[in-house]
């Protein structure tokens, strides 16, 4: 280490002493003056000045290199991006802590945050905002969870701390919980989006989930994939994870391979008109013939694919095997049934999204049964609302297109009614929770009326999702409601049985109100 003051001993100044400075320079700035004091007016010659200045031009290069190595050192340990601790750095402190903790018998609380969707979010978002993100979380968590000495930034939207001498783990998920809400009250402000961030966290906790910094991270790290599977906001750590945790790898490696393996089903519903009880079209919904776990619900798979980007491809299978399954029924007897599809984000957000869904119904039209290749899309509102002009530009140009579009889950997102009568849309979808809550909850009832009225003031059709009973049936259609879809008619089944249930179209009108 360069120790850069050498002190004159504590001697008053006297008179006959020889006198000299010499700036130290380090990179053109002054850091220092060197001042050597010799007894004897005019000690310093020519040579010995000539020797001292290479000998101040020495302890400057020392300086300069203690400041670099300084900053190499900061450089190693800390994250560029937000100034956050890296994971070494976390990982050292996070050490300490652990061996006072062991001293005094405290408790210590690892927490990892990641944000949900990150790379869903960072694919409609330019470089310098996706950083302004990352950094705006580390500020936020900062201020609302973490103290900023335990804060590190480990993974490209992975944040981890630690919290001392923690008490109940309901008192940790408290304070979890107050922090990730006040985060997620701001949402981010990006390129004309507000879009919401939602975060998601793992806890393992000191001395019971592990005992050193490495365990309790991989811990807390298993407890953080948890959290996100299971659209949790946290979970603690419990060792069953790990088994879980080690599947869902797994059975995601698996995923990968399935539509090239032809793993993928799909699966219909009618939608049925509540006045003529006719068939009015079919959703198509999918399912994963694991060869592990056997029939794979859509919820469980569909956001691996949307995040590996594999939902594109799978979408555009989805679409030309719900025109083949079309084209069967049509063989059958059926007429020509619509079928409806649903769509991720990740979908509509291409370009060219329409156009492939027009290039593949284009292959299933038939001149002598024109309206084979006959479509219909289903978005959310919060899809549709995440780029709101490219969105309504796309919708245009398919129903320009005789694609049908209807919003999806509709009541469940918060979309104003004012963009909805803007929305190039032609059917709104009831979410079932409205649907099931009738009869139970007086206001269930009356939203459901008022999404009735609201729709057909804006010449929109209404469907009705997830009807189970009779009387529901029966409730809508006295509403006005045009068309239902659920249980009581049937679940979705596969393409041929659906065929043979509708071939008459008196299955449907067997379930009539
Ligand atoms: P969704 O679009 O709201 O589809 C309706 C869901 O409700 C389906 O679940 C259906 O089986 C279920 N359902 C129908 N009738 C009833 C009923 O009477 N009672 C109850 N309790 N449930 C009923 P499923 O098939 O598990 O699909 C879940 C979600 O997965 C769908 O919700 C849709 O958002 C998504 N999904 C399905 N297929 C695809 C696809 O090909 N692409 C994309 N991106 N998403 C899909
Ligand atoms: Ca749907
Ligand atoms: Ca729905």
């Amino acid at each position: 280490a360069f120790v850069p003051a050498v002190r004159e001993p504590d001697r008053p100044f006297r008179r006959g002493r020889s006198l000299l400075a010499l700036p130290l320079l380090v990179g053109g700035n002054a850091k220092g003056v060197l001042v050597l004091i010799a007894e004897g007016s005019g000690f310093f010659g020519a040579e010995e000045r000539a020797v001292l200045n290479g000998l101040a031009n020495q302890i400057a290069l020392l300086l300069a290199h203690s400041e670099e190595a300084e900053e190499l050192s900061y450089i190693a340990l800390h994250d560029r991006l937000t100034g956050l601790a890296n994971r070494a750095l976390f990982d050292e402190r996070l050490g300490q802590a652990l061996k006072g903790a062991r001293e005094s018998g405290n408790q210590v609380a690892v927490a990892l945050v990641e944000i949900r969707r990150f790379r869903l979010i960072s694919e409609s978002l330019a470089r310098q905002e996706i950083d302004r993100l990352l950094r705006e979380v580390a500020a936020g968590l900062c201020r609302a969870l973490a103290d900023p000495a335990t804060l590190a930034r480990v993974g490209r939207d992975t944040y981890a701390t630690f919290f001392y001498g923690v008490g109940e783990a309901a008192e940790i998920a408290r304070r979890i919980e107050d922090g990730l809400d006040e985060i997620a009250a701001a949402p981010f402000e990006a390129e004309g989006q507000s879009l919401e961030l939602s975060l998601a966290a793992g806890i393992a906790i000191y001395p019971g989930d592990g005992r050193d910094a490495e365990t309790l991270f991989r811990n807390a790290d298993g407890a953080l994939r948890e959290a996100k599977a299971k659209g949790e906001r946290y979970i603690f750590y419990e060792p069953s994870i790990n088994a879980r945790v080690a599947d869902r790898l797994k059975r995601a490696s698996r995923l990968q391979r399935a539509l090239p393996a032809g793993q993928f089903v799909l699966h219909y519903q009618p939608r049925v008109d509540l006045k003529s009880a006719a068939v009015t079209a079919a959703e198509a919904l999918i399912r994963w013939r694991d060869p592990e776990d056997g029939l794979v619900p859509p919820l469980e798979f569909i956001p691996l694919l949307e995040e590996t980007g594999i939902i594109n491809e799978v979408g555009l299978w989805v679409v030309r095997e719900a025109l083949r399954a079309q084209r069967l029924w049509y063989g059958a007897g059926l007429g020509v049934v619509r079928v409806t599809v649903n769509v991720s984000p990740i979908q509509l957000r291409r370009p060219d999204f329409v156009d492939r869904l027009l290039a593949i119904a284009r292959e299933y039209r038939d001149p002598s049964a024109p309206s084979l290749g006959s479509l219909g899309i289903e978005l959310t509102e919060s899809v549709i609302m995440q780029n709101v002009e490219a969105s309504i530009e796309k919708l245009n140009l398919a129903r320009a297109m005789d694609i049908e579009v209807a919003v999806d889950d509709f009541g469940t997102g918060y979309s104003s009614l004012s963009y909805l009568a803007r929305l190039p849309v032609n059917a709104l979808k009831i979410d079932r929770s409205f649907v099931a809550a009738m009869g139970r909850e007086p206001s269930a009832e009356a939203i459901v009326a008022t999404i009735i009225s609201l729709a057909h003031s804006l010449d929109l059709r209404v469907i009705a999702e997830g009807v189970e009973r009779e009387e529901q049936a029966l409730f809508l259609a006295r509403l006005g409601c045009d068309e239902m879809q659920g249980f009581l008619t049937t679940p979705p089944v596969p393409a041929e049985a659906f065929a043979a249930l509708f071939a008459s179209g008196r299955r449907a009108a067997e379930h009539h109100p």
